[in-house]
């Protein structure tokens, strides 16, 4: 009977760590919200699908900025279905195709916001080697290795925040 119990009681416990594991752990995170879609056969989007390249896109009022890794920046007005249906995460997205384990040419997006700070006014900030680092808190981070921190003086450090893509013929979507 003793032994029936114990039985019943670490059953309860492993349940609960298989149910605690499956909610704590994704690649990708739902923190917050993002849907956004663009014509990757148009520049300055195209860009986005070659190797190691990466370009950031945000809102600002009624404009979209494309900031590529150069820094150089794009301003596209932005139509009223799509400034009502878009959501850009915590402060943006960046999307690239990362040259590292990325046998498919995947593209891939991420928050540009610092996952670190927490904070909308948070940018991160890409060079031309794929990092980028937060002019705040100084985090780096590898984009074409999944995000993943590459220096942090901070002990709370994490990847950048990782959103699922789909394509549809030259349509990239970024939605969670
Ligand atoms: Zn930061």
């Amino acid at each position: 009977m003793r032994n029936r119990r114990f039985t019943v009681i670490l059953m309860c416990l492993l349940l609960l760590q298989t149910w605690s594991c499956d909610d704590s752990y994704s690649v990708f995170s739902n923190r917050y919200h993002v849907f956004y879609r663009c014509d990757a056969s148009q520049p300055p989007f195209n860009a986005a699908c070659s190797m190691g390249v990466f370009i950031s896109v945000r809102q600002s009022g009624q404009n979209l900025v494309v900031t590529d890794m150069d820094g150089h920046e794009s301003r596209y007005p932005m139509s009223e279905v799509d400034a009502r249906s878009f959501h850009f995460g915590l402060a943006g997205i960046v999307i690239g195709t990362p040259a590292l384990d990325n046998p498919d040419c995947a593209v891939y997006a991420f928050d540009l916001g610092c996952p670190v700070c927490d904070r909308s006014s948070k940018r991160i900030v890409l060079n031309s080697t794929g990092v980028a680092e937060c002019p705040d808190c100084h985090t780096t981070f590898d984009l074409n290795n999944n995000g993943f921190v590459l220096a942090s003086e901070r002990s709370d450090a994490r990847p950048l925040y990782r959103y699922p893509v789909s394509r549809s013929g030259s349509q990239i979507v970024v939605s969670n």
